[in-house]
């Protein structure tokens, strides 16, 4: 029988709920549980595909090709699960499905309203995720209590309890304890009045996750205990920590695994958090330090980049380094050139992106990447641009990308009209009107990487499976140009068409890569290429400056 654990915030938003959701997941897996976590959005887009990434932060995509929300990254971070198409729900989605349904004539004439009809819907939603074998699915709901967005799902999970028994759920509810600098004092009201709040509606939380920036002392807690009607063990503070991955080992010692036993009857074992005291020991203590700029477009907000970020520290952990994050306007490298804002910088990084804004900037950072022999790693956007600058300034040739020019004499990116795709089997084609807006290269395809390469190097395997966001490709008309200068196609789909990872000889390290490798990269398992492009970027400033 799955047992499900609801996760509601109140209060303020950004209160972490992700992060919350994915280090309890964490602890429980610790505990030798099989934990899935799925969120549902309040939003009214059906995904958030087409959300921009200077409000909503990076879309995550999973191995089956959906974009998500980007807290299923931190889910797949902090456990050795993988989510899919039945992991992120939001408003949009559940009400098409409603429409769809009245439009087929299935609700045989009845009135079709938010009760029964949208919160069956999300109840159904929620039993998609609930594969039988799992013990525990997390469940968390986006938004804060309160909002007029999130009432349907918050009356749904009301409802669940009741289908699938009071032992079988728990309604965690994450708050905020702020302390107030002028009292000197931490403050529970409000707590009390979100905790009303859920009341209201019919949801008694079982547990209180309360963010604190200072330790929360027991009077206080047993305070917050006796206004919200809770067991005094049942309020666990949640401390302002240094590394997220630090909130496994954070709520273990504040005892939330054995309060989840209790509630839940688990009866298991600790939990075994060994890896995760060694992920945070090598945060913490790093015996290198290491610069990578990082040329992008969304540099202001740095949630647009979350899984990149994340994996750069991934990579940082295996190499037992600290990674300092450079963010680089590329603007203001077109307006100041790159000497000034990437002088300093151990290694460049271009991540994937949209849109003509900076995009000569991106290409002048990897020119002098190339020129300069400063490691260089380009993501999707990013590889692109550095086939584009090794055919104009390798290759004399008038290269872009369609995207970008769309009557440029050399379109070496440009969008494929067929491409085959390994993991459905199936032939996928780009119509005109689809050129306009969807048919994106989405989700995990195959590679097969050739022999004494850096990528082959990196992953020591022959055949890999990464995950792509994007629309244009490398033109193999180009290939052999390329490769006469001395550009190494490393990477390829399984039937040669598709162009997956290109490298540059005679560079220490210079790979650009179709996908999105940051999306499989973990703390406890950092991605190969990350470690890779961390290593050569520690050994280039080793060799300026030996004795660091
Ligand atoms: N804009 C490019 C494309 O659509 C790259 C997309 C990306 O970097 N994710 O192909």
């Amino acid at each position: 029988m799955v047992k499900y654990i609801f996760v509601t915030g109140g209060v303020v938003s950004a209160l972490g709920k992700g992060i919350a959701a994915s280090a309890m997941a964490a602890l429980l897996e610790a505990k030798g549980l099989k934990v899935a976590i799925q969120k549902l959005d309040p939003y009214i887009n059906v995904d958030p595909g087409t959300l921009s990434p200077f409000e909503h932060g990076e879309v995550f995509v999973t191995d089956d090709g959906c974009e998500t929300d980007l807290d299923l990254g931190h889910y797949e971070r902090f456990t050795s699960f993988r989510s899919s198409v039945v992991n992120n729900y939001t408003t949009g989605k559940i009400y098409f499905n409603v429409i769809t349904k009245e439009r087929r004539g299935d609700y045989l004439g009845a009135t079709v309203q938010v009760v029964p009809h949208i919160t069956d819907e999300i109840k159904e939603a929620i039993r998609s995720a609930a594969a039988p074998d799992l013990d525990i699915l997390i469940v968390e709901i986006g938004g804060t209590v309160g909002d007029i967005e999130s009432l349907p799902f918050l009356e749904a999970i009301r409802q669940f309890r009741y289908h699938v028994g009071k032992e079988n759920v728990l309604y965690v509810h994450l708050t905020l304890v702020p302390f107030i600098r002028s009292a000197g004092e931490m403050k529970t009201k409000p707590t009390q009045h979100s905790v009303n709040e859920l009341r209201e509606i019919g949801i008694q939380p079982d547990v209180l996750l309360c963010r604190t920036e200072r330790p929360l002392p027991a009077e206080m807690k047993r305070k917050i205990a006796i206004h919200c009607n809770l067991d005094a063990d049942a309020v666990v503070s949640a401390l302002d920590v240094e590394t997220v991955y630090e909130v496994p080992l954070a709520y273990k010692a504040e005892g939330l695994d054995r309060l989840l036993d209790k509630k839940l009857q688990l009866n298991v074992t600790p939990p075994d958090t060994t890896a995760w005291e060694s992920v945070v020991d090598r945060i913490k203590h790093p015996k290198h330090e290491v610069t990578i700029a990082i040329v992008g477009k969304y540099v202001g907000l740095k949630d647009s980049y979350k899984s990149l970020e994340e994996a750069l520290i991934h990579g940082g952990i295996a190499n037992n380094a600290r990674v300092h994050l450079a963010w680089v306007d590329a603007e203001a490298i077109e307006k100041n050139g790159p000497e000034s804002l990437l002088a300093e910088v151990d290694g460049i990084l271009v991540p994937g992106g949209f849109g003509i804004r900076g995009v000569e900037g991106k290409i002048m950072a990897v020119r002098y990447a190339r020129e300069k022999k400063v490691p260089y790693f380009g993501i999707c956007l990013g590889m692109q641009l550095a086939v584009i600058e090794t055919a104009r300034n390798l290759c004399g040739l008038r290269a872009h990308s369609t995207e970008f020019d769309p009557q440029t004499p050399d379109p070496i990116i440009y969008l494929m009209e067929k491409w085959f795709n390994h993991r459905t089997g199936m032939v996928e084609e780009r119509t005109a009107e689809s050129q306009m807006g969807g048919t994106m290269r989405l989700g995990a395809y195959p590679c097969v990487l050739q022999e004494g390469t850096h990528a082959f190097a990196a992953y020591g395997a022959r055949e890999i499976s990464e995950r792509h966001r994007h629309r244009y490709e490398f033109n193999n008309k180009y290939r052999e140009v390329l490769e006469q200068h001395g550009v190494i196609f490393s990477g390829l789909s399984p039937d040669g068409e598709l162009c997956e990872i290109v490298e540059l000889k005679d560079h220490p390290w210079f790979l650009g890569c179709q996908f999105h490798p940051e999306f499989k990269s973990r703390p406890r398992e950092p991605h190969p290429l990350f470690t890779a492009f961390i290593e050569a970027s520690l050994k280039a400033k080793m060799d300026f400056f030996p004795e660091s």
